[in-house]
């Protein structure tokens, strides 16, 4: 396995691989300790480099978008942490309905810019504030939307092996369900996705719903202050927020981490909150939810680093 010396070199001298930075910055909890090593690729043939010289050095290898998602530990990711929100890049075709979109994407842009040409099927996807990659990983959707419903396929690279040549998976292999895709459990970077849009709509009309949808979000949920959206799926038919209220949890506190008084299923980080307390707010609601209801509440976050963290 070689590794391009020359390139590495370059990523290094452009800041685009760096050594201990902290993960604070690149989630939208604000929480999370270093990456032994970050790199922030911002075009495609860059992360075959990453690869092959994590792959020789032995180190653990994580992908993450805009972080709007995740509860990194507050001891840090060793190994490198991949930040693709940096690869963009996005061809809207208003005659075909075809979007292709790269990973970094943010889903919002893509949902306006669909709108602005009269494309309809992701009007629900402009309040949420993740890349296409992360959208596609986790099936995001909202109000009766989600991702798996226009994407066609995802170009990916594997994180194993020594052969990162990009591939190509079709919807149909990637096992979508309410939150979930295959991808979740897979060794894959996300480098593209491809959407089917319906052309030939009116934009003005798309433009509206897309407004109403983010005004509807921004009265409903604790939009400015720092969280990772809902963090328990929805144990259906129940609704995890409307458990968590009953209970009378708004309002309770670990630490620098609160359950919203805005929407019960949102922990924000008032300000100074570790990931520690966090995950141990996680965990009281949780156990308050099962002794008052016998539901264990699944976390929709994903939750790196906490396999090593004391
Ligand atoms: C205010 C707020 C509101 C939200 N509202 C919603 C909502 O309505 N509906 C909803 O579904 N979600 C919502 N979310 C959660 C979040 O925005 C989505 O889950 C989003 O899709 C995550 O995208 P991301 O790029 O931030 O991914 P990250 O959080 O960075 O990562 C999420 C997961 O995907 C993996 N991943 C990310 N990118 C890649 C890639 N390119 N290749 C391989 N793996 C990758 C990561 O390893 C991780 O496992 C909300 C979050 C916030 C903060």
């Amino acid at each position: 396995m070689s590794v391009d010396t020359d390139s590495l070199r370059d990523l290094k001298e452009q800041g685009i691989l760096q050594e201990q930075v902290s993960l604070a910055h690149y989630t939208t909890w604000r929480v999370g300790g270093p990456a032994q090593w970050l790199a922030e690729p911002n075009q495609a043939q860059q992360i075959p480099t990453l690869l092959h010289w994590a792959a020789n050095e032995g180190l653990p290898v994580r992908v993450i978008g805009a972080g709007s998602n995740l509860l990194i530990a507050d001891a840090g990711l060793p190994g490198l942490t991949l930040c693709l929100r940096r690869l963009q890049g996005l061809d809207l075709d208003a005659q075909t309905g075809r979007v292709r979109a790269s990973s970094g994407e943010p889903i919002p842009t893509l949902a306006r810019r669909a709108a602005r040409k009269g494309l309809q099927g992701l009007e629900w996807a402009v309040g949420i504030p993740g890349t296409v990659g992360g959208a596609a990983v986790m099936n995001a959707g909202a109000q009766g939307g989600c991702t798996a419903e226009r994407l066609l396929s995802v170009d990916v690279v594997p994180l194993q092996g020594d052969d990162f040549r990009v591939r190509r998976l079709a919807r149909e292999s990637l096992d979508f369900a309410y939150r979930h895709s295959a991808l979740q459990t897979q060794p894959f970077l996300v480098m593209a996705a491809e959407f089917q849009l319906e052309a030939g709509h009116d934009p003005a009309e798309l433009q509206q719903r897309t407004s109403e949808n983010l005004n509807h979000r921004t009265s409903t949920q604790p939009y400015k202050q720092p969280s990772c959206g809902s963090v328990f799926r929805n144990p259906e038919p129940a609704k995890a927020g409307r458990l968590i209220e009953g209970l009378g949890l708004k309002g309770r506190r670990v630490g620098g981490a609160q359950v919203s008084e805005v929407h019960a299923n949102f922990i924000i980080n008032t300000g100074g909150a570790r990931a520690a307390d966090i995950r141990s707010l996680i965990g009281l609601v949780q156990q308050e939810v099962a002794d008052a209801h016998g539901i264990q509440l699944q976390p929709e976050v994903k939750r790196l680093g906490f396999e090593m963290a004391a």
